[in-house]
C-alpha cells in the first residue's frame, strides 16, 4: 500500500536540452540526440529507483513538450502553419500548429521509447500521453471546426498508441488532462467520453494495463501561479469532474493535495478509484521534508483507504532544477515509508 509514483516528467539533463525551460531546445542533433535521449532515460529511471519510487516513468526525456511530442508523428497537422492562440481559456497564449486534415496515426509514436525503458527497469512502468481535450486545446484548427468531433479523432489515434504501449509491457498508461480543470461543461459533454475512448481495451485481450488520468493546476510557471491566485479560497474544479470519472472505466485519478487549496473531502467523490495523491509541490523549490509528505498522505487517508492511495507529485517536474527534483523524489519515497511503518504497527 501507498506505492509511490510521479506525475510523469523529470528535468532533462543540461547536456541534452536547455535546463529549466518548458519548451527547451535540444543541445544535440541527429544520432547523437537519439543516443542522448536514451542515456537520459537510463538516468531518469536510476534516479527514481535510487529514491525508492515504486511505479516509475521514463521522465518524458524524448519530448520537448508533453502535448506536441505525441502530435509530431501524426498526419493531419501542419507544423509549419503555426498560429498564436489563447489556450486554457486564454490563460496564456502559445504559438501552436494547425490541424488541416483528418488525424491519422500511421505508425507508433512512442513504441521504441517504451520498449527501451521497459528493458531498462524491473519496476512497474507508467507512460504518459496527452489527453484528447488537452490536445484539442493546444492546437489551432482549420479542419474539424468542432472541438468535440476533433477530440474523438485524437482519441482514436491515442487508443492505437495506448494499445501499443500496453503490448510493450507498460503497466499504466496515463492521460494528462489539465484542460479538465478549465472546461467543466465540455468535460461533461464530450471530455470524459473522449478519454474513455482513448483508454479503451487496455485491460482486455491479453493486455493487463491500468489507465490513469492526471488533472492538475499546472506547472509552477507564472501564468499558472497568477491563475491560481484568482480561484478563491477553495479550488473546487474537481468537484464536477470526479463524479463523472468515478462512473468511468478509468482506474486511477490524480489530484493536487500539498500546498493546494483543493478541499480534500473531494477525494471521497472518487469512490472505487485509485487516487494519485499529490504530496510534492512542483511550483516551489522548497524541498518537502518526509514528515510533510507523510502529513499530506495522512490527510488524504481521511477520505480513501491506504490501499487505494498512490503518493505522487502534484504535476510534472520538467521545468525544475534537477537537484531539487531529485531531493523531492527522495522525500516522496521517505514520507510514504513513514506512513507505511505507522500502518504496520499493531
Ligand atoms: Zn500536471
Amino acid at each position: 500500500m501507498l506505492e509511490t509514483t510521479i506525475a510523469g516528467s523529470l528535468p532533462k539533463p543540461s547536456w541534452l536540452a536547455e535546463p529549466q525551460k518548458l519548451w527547451p531546445a535540444w543541445k544535440l542533433e541527429g544520432s547523437a540526440l537519439e543516443e542522448g535521449k536514451r542515456d537520459a532515460v537510463l538516468a531518469a529511471l536510476k534516479l527514481q529507483e535510487r529514491a525508492g519510487i515504486d511505479i516509475v516513468t521514463e521522465g518524458e526525456m524524448g519530448r520537448q513538450h508533453f502535448v506536441h511530442g505525441f502530435l509530431e508523428r501524426l498526419s493531419g497537422i501542419d507544423f509549419v502553419k503555426r498560429q498564436l492562440i489563447g489556450i486554457r481559456a486564454d490563460r496564456y497564449k502559445a504559438v501552436c500548429p494547425t490541424v488541416t486534415g483528418p488525424i491519422r496515426r500511421a505508425a507508433s509514436v512512442h513504441g521504441a521509447e517504451a520498449r527501451f525503458a521497459r528493458a531498462a527497469t524491473t519496476r512497474r512502468l507508467k507512460f504518459t500521453l496527452p489527453g484528447p481535450m488537452t490536445i484539442v486545446d493546444t492546437l489551432a484548427d482549420e479542419h474539424y471546426r468542432d472541438r468535440g468531433t476533433m477530440a474523438m479523432a485524437f482519441a482514436d489515434a491515442l487508443n492505437q498508441e495506448a494499445r501499443d504501449l500496453a503490448a510493450a509491457g507498460i503497466d499504466v498508461v496515463q492521460f494528462d488532462e489539465p484542460a479538465f480543470n478549465v472546461y467543466a461543461d465540455e468535460v461533461r459533454e464530450w471530455g470524459v467520453a473522449a478519454l474513455e475512448r482513448a483508454a479503451a481495451g487496455l485491460n482486455e485481450g491479453g493486455l493487463a494495463c491500468k489507465t490513469a488520468v492526471h488533472i492538475c493546476y499546472g506547472y509552477g510557471i507564472k501564468a499558472n501561479i497568477d491563475w491560481k491566485a484568482t480561484l478563491g479560497a477553495q479550488w473546487r474544479q474537481y468537484e464536477s469532474v470526479f463524479p463523472l470519472l468515478a462512473k468511468s472505466r478509468i482506474d486511477q485519478v490524480s489530484l493536487e493535495c500539498i500546498n493546494s487549496r483543493v478541499p480534500l473531502e473531494l477525494v471521497a467523490l472518487l469512490d472505487g478509484k485509485d487516487v494519485l495523491a499529490g504530496a510534492i509541490d512542483v511550483a516551489s523549490d522548497t524541498v518537502e521534508t518526509p514528515e510533510q509528505v507523510a502529513a499530506a498522505i495522512r490527510a488524504v487517508m481521511k477520505y480513501a483507504r491506504p490501499e487505494r492511495i498512490f503518493p505522487c507529485t502534484n504535476c510534472g517536474m520538467a521545468p525544475m532544477a534537477r537537484p531539487i527534483a531529485e531531493a523531492k523524489l527522495n522525500s516522496l519515497a521517505a514520507g510514504a515509508a513513514l506512513v507505511r511503518r505507522e500502518l504496520a504497527k499493531p
